[in-house]
C-alpha cells in the first residue's frame, strides 16, 4: 500500500542507509532505497505507489536534480535534501511543488526529515477547511494542504463553512478569507469561537486587502494567526504547522493531566471532574447511573509471586476489559493502585449488575502470560445504583459494598437495594 511506503533516493550510501533506517525503526514505513537515476526509474517502473519520496539533488548519473522531475511526474510527493543551497536553486525547486527541501548539515538534517515525516503522517488525520469566495484561490490553497497530506474541505463563503463545520465537528485547523459574500471571515471567526475554542480549532486569516488594521482585527475577534496574500509557500508551511503543532501539544498536555500513565484510563482527578457532572446531569434530568468499584482480588499476590512488571501487565490487562465492556459514554478510571472506578449511565439496577457480572465472569475466565505462565485473576465489584446527594457519597457506597464483596469471598458483584 503507498501509504507505507517511503523512497529514497541518495548516492552516498551510508547517508542512504542512515535515512533508511531511521525511517523504519522510528516510523511506521517500508523503504526502498536507490543509489541513482537509474536504479529510481526502475523501481518506479515497478512500483511507483509512495507516501512520499526523499530526493538527493545531485546524483551521479543525474547531477542537475532532473530525479525531482521524474518523482513528481509519479505524482509522488518529494522532500529534496540538497548539499548547497544558493537563492537560484531554493527558488527553482521550491517552484516545482515539492513538501520541503532541507540542506544536508550534519545529524540534524536527517532529525529535521524524520520530523517532517511525522508531521505529515498526523497530517493524514487533520481535516482543514479552507474557506475562500475566489474558487483559483481556494484550489491553491487546497493544494498545497493536501500536499502536505491534509485531509481538505472547502466552503464558499462563512454561512457555507458554517454548514461544513456542522458535518465534519472534527475539523481543526481553518483557512479563511477576509471578503467573501454572505459573511465575511472576521464574522465567521467571532460566530466559530463561540463553540471552539483557540486550543480546539486553528483559525487562519488570509487576506490581500491591504488595510494596515486588518491582521490586527482578525486575531482581536479570536484568530490564531494571520497572513497577507500573497505569500511565500514557505511561509504558509510554517505557519500552519506552527499553529497545528500547538492545537496537538496542548491536546497531548491536556490529556497527560486527565488520564493515568500506566492503564491510559482517566485518572482520579479527572473521574471527579467528569463524574460531578455526569451526577449533577443525573439529578436534574432524574437519569439512571450507576457507579462501581472494582478491585483485584489479592493482587498483592500476583506482585510478590510474579514481579513488580506483571502486576503492572495485570493493571493494564483489567483496564482493558473494563473499556471493551461499556459504552463510549461511561467512565472508566483507575482511582487508585489495583482499584477502578465505572460510571455507567443511562443504566438502571438490573442492566448494572449485568454489566458488572459480565466483566467479571470475562477476568474470571481470562490469564495473561508471563514468563512462559499463565496466570489467572479475579475481582470483586460494590455497585451503588440509588441516587444520593453528589458523586462522592455513590463512591464510598460502592466501596462500602466492595468490601461486602471481598468479606463475602471475593470474585463476586455486590450491588445496593
Ligand atoms: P484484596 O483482595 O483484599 O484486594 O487484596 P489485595 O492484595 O489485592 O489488596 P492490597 O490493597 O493489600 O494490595 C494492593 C497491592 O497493589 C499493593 C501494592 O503494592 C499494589 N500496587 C499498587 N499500585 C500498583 C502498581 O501501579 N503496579 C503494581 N504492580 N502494583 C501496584
Ligand atoms: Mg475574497
Ligand atoms: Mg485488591
Ligand atoms: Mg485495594
Amino acid at each position: 500500500m503507498s501509504e507505507h511506503r517511503i523512497l529514497v533516493v541518495e548516492d552516498n550510501k551510508a547517508v542512504a542507509k542512515l535515512i533508511s533506517s531511521r525511517i523504519t525503526s522510528e516510523l511506521d514505513f517500508i523503504t526502498k532505497v536507490a543509489h541513482s537515476y537509474e536504479d529510481a526509474q526502475a523501481i518506479l517502473n515497478e512500483n511507483d505507489s509512495f507516501f512520499i519520496a526523499i530526493l538527493d539533488l545531485n546524483l551521479p548519473d543525474a547531477p542537475d536534480g532532473e530525479i525531482v522531475d521524474l518523482v513528481l511526474s509519479k505524482e509522488i510527493p518529494s522532500i529534496v535534501l540538497t548539499g548547497t543551497l544558493d537563492d537560484e536553486l531554493r527558488k527553482r525547486i521550491l517552484s516545482k511543488n515539492v513538501v520541503d527541501y532541507i540542506v544536508k548539515e550534519g545529524m540534524h538534517a536527517i532529525d529535521y526529515v524524520i520530523h517532517l515525516i511525522k508531521r505529515l503522517r498526523n497530517n493524514r488525520n487533520i481535516k482543514a477547511l479552507v474557506v475562500d469566495d475566489t474558487a483559483t484561490f481556494r484550489l491553491l490553497i487546497s493544494r498545497m494542504l493536501e500536499l502536505h497530506k491534509f485531509n481538505v474541505i472547502t466552503a464558499n463563503d462563512g454561512i457555507d463553512a458554517l454548514e461544513k463545520i456542522k458535518q465534519h465537528s472534527d475539523i481543526k485547523l481553518i483557512l479563511t478569507d477576509y471578503e467573501m459574500p454572505n459573511m465575511n471571515g472576521f464574522e465567521l471567526v467571532s460566530e466559530l469561537r463561540k463553540d471552539f475554542s483557540k486550543d480546539m480549532m486553528a483559525i487562519i486569516g488570509l487576506s490581500a486587502n491591504t488595510s494596515e488594521t486588518l491582521s490586527a482585527q482578525f486575531l482581536k475577534k479570536g484568530a490564531n494567526d494571520f497572513l497577507s496574500k500573497p505569500f511565500l509557500n514557505e511561509e504558509f508551511y510554517c505557519r500552519v504547522t506552527q499553529n497545528v503543532e500547538i492545537i496537538e501539544l496542548i491536546h497531548e498536555i491536556r490529556e497527560a493531566s486527565i488520564r493515568d500513565y500506566l492503564t491510559g484510563l482517566y485518572n482520579r482527578r479527572y473521574l471527579y471532574e467528569i463524574g460531578n457532572n455526569l451526577h449533577s446531569n443525573a439529578m436534574r434530568d432524574n437519569l439512571a447511573i450507576a457507579v462501581g468499584m472494582v478491585d483485584i482480588d489479592f493482587f498483592k499476590k500476583i506482585n510478590d509471586a510474579y514481579g513488580h512488571d506483571v502486576g503492572d501487565q495485570a493493571l493494564k490487562h483489567v483496564a482493558g476489559l473494563l473499556t471493551e465492556h461499556v459504552r463510549k459514554t461511561d467512565v472508566v478510571s483507575r482511582c487508585g493502585g489495583e482499584e477502578f472506578c465505572v460510571i455507567l449511565t443511562n443504566v438502571d439496577r438490573q442492566r448494572a449488575l449485568l454489566v458488572f457480572g459480565k466483566i467479571r465472569k470475562m477476568i474470571e475466565k481470562s490469564e495473561i502470560q508471563a514468563d512462559g505462565k499463565m496466570i489467572k485473576m479475579t475481582i470483586s465489584v460494590g455497585v451503588c445504583t440509588s441516587i444520593k446527594k453528589s458523586l462522592e457519597s455513590m463512591i464510598k457506597a460502592a466501596d462500602e459494598l466492595l468490601y461486602e464483596a471481598k468479606e463475602s469471598g471475593r470474585n463476586r458483584v455486590v450491588i445496593d437495594i
